[in-house]
């Protein structure tokens, strides 16, 4: 006979006479703060209006119109107030927080007026809540960014692509190089001390020549951060009909990313996510704490993304459904999935590495797992190949190499079942939802 085929009462020496009542058993002195403090999260808001539509843009977006945009913006309202009245969120302080588009600027000083009043006044907005907006050099005036700054926006990020007249023309950009410059200062000017710029790299006709320029105009401009991104393949379809000159070669193009690293690098700017560089003390927090410290964000707007409660999820993304959710007392969710505690450890990684590093003993303390032992062999194959660097405090992106393949060393730490799946990009899930509903 085994011992666990014996009566329970004969696998104990003796009864144990301490009445098991609480646990766990071991106390240390607490306050009412460490019990009652109100944890931190972030909200993101997307505007999915533009006054003029880019065609080289992916995202689903429309052309602002009075009687929409009116009608959208009462909706956020609506949203906004529907959250703030969640017991789970009074628990919260927000100290994060994005509005992105679209272009949240195509709304009028007074709508922008109106909707942070809103925000402000319904949510537990901390005083200084790191608030950035977007915004493109054509869409801002002195009155709009008196305005963002007044009602507690902290950093701006204008989308210039390029500082090259013919570049901006052959992307659809007001060609003016001069206007972008205006626009830069005018911000600068009203108030923002936090100012990033967006710029393109890999466009029709560009040389190596172009992008020092536009690298060092950035530079001479004074701005804190720059981002750059690579023009889309699928933009590029209509290059022949508009009869453009020839994108660079991809040698080129990854070589313009290096060189872009190395120049910013060397001008006192610090590389965070790859491709952004900010001045020290001006890196933004808001991807940073929501993807390191896996703070809750709310998403508000159609196609906004957030993650509350256990779950990512992203919001109806046709502007009328949205509405009419809206309208109706419920929240916009549309789709995205439950994490598990599983993915939770993976998502925490996947993420912290898109921030450049994770810390063992804080990816511990919010985790409960040793990051190094349990991702050892991804770690070590990353390591071969120069991509990170792993020291006892934890894991770190090796510059500039693994800056230019940051997503594939996060996506190293993708479950088997998350793998091969594309994400979502604000895509219009109608055709999906109605095969769904076929089945
Ligand atoms: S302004 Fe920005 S969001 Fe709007 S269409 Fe152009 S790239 Fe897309």
């Amino acid at each position: 006979m085994t011992k666990h085929s014996l009566p329970f009462w004969k696998e104990y020496p003796e009864r144990d006479n301490e009445w098991v009542r609480q646990y766990p058993t071991k106390h240390v002195a607490i306050r009412e703060e460490d019990v009652f403090t109100q944890s931190p999260m972030g909200i993101y808001v997307h505007i999915p209006f533009c006054n003029r539509l880019c065609f080289s843009c992916p995202y689903i977006k429309h052309q602002t119109d009075s009687g929409i945009t009116q009608r959208f913006l009462d909706a956020l309202k609506l949203e906004i107030s529907n959250y703030a009245r969640r017991p789970y969120i009074k628990d919260h302080r927000i100290t994060l927080g994005y509005i992105g588009g679209g272009t949240p600027t195509s709304f009028s000083s007074k709508q922008l007026a109106e909707m942070l009043d809103h925000l402000f006044g319904e949510l537990n907005m901390s005083p200084d809540v790191e608030l950035s907006i977007e915004t493109t050099p054509v869409d801002i005036n002195e009155k709009k960014a008196r305005t963002l700054v007044e009602k507690g926006v902290r950093r701006i990020s204008l989308g210039v692509q390029t500082f090259v007249k013919q570049e901006l023309e052959d992307i659809g950009r007001p060609g003016d190089p001069q206007l972008i410059m205006d626009a830069i200062k005018l911000v600068q000017d009203a108030g923002f001390k936090n100012v990033n710029i967006d710029l393109m790299h890999g466009l029709n006709g560009q040389t190596m020549e172009s992008w020092e320029y536009s690298l060092d105009k950035a530079i001479e401009l004074g701005v804190t951060c720059v981002s750059f991104y690579t023009y889309m393949e699928f933009a590029q379809v209509s290059t022949k009909r508009r009869k453009l000159p020839p994108v660079p070669s991809k040698d080129v193009v990854d070589e313009m990313f290096l060189f872009a690293a190395r120049k910013l690098t060397q001008n006192g700017f610090e590389g965070y996510y790859g491709d952004c560089f900010a001045k020290p003390g001006f890196q933004p927090r808001y991807g940073h704490l929501s993807w390191s410290e896996d703070i809750p964000i709310i998403p508000l707007g159609p196609t906004a993304t957030g993650h509350l409660r256990k779950h990512w999820y992203f919001n109806e993304p046709n502007i009328d459904r949205y509405i009419d959710i809206v309208n109706s007392g419920r929240l916009p969710i549309s789709m995205g999935q439950h994490i598990s505690k599983e993915e939770a450890i993976r998502r925490a990684m996947v993420l912290g590495v898109k921030a450049s590093r994770v810390d063992r003993k804080r990816f511990k303390e919010l985790h409960g797992v040793d990051f190094a032992t349990l991702f050892k062999r991804e770690i070590e194959d990353l390591q071969e190949k120069g991509l990170v660097t792993m020291t006892e405090h934890g894991l770190e992106v090796t510059g500039p190499k693994g800056w230019y393949f940051l997503d594939n060393i996060s996506k190293a730490f993708y479950s088997d079942e998350f793998k091969r799946f594309p994400q979502h990009l604000g895509a219009d899930i109608t055709p999906f939802l109605k095969n769904v509903a076929a089945r």
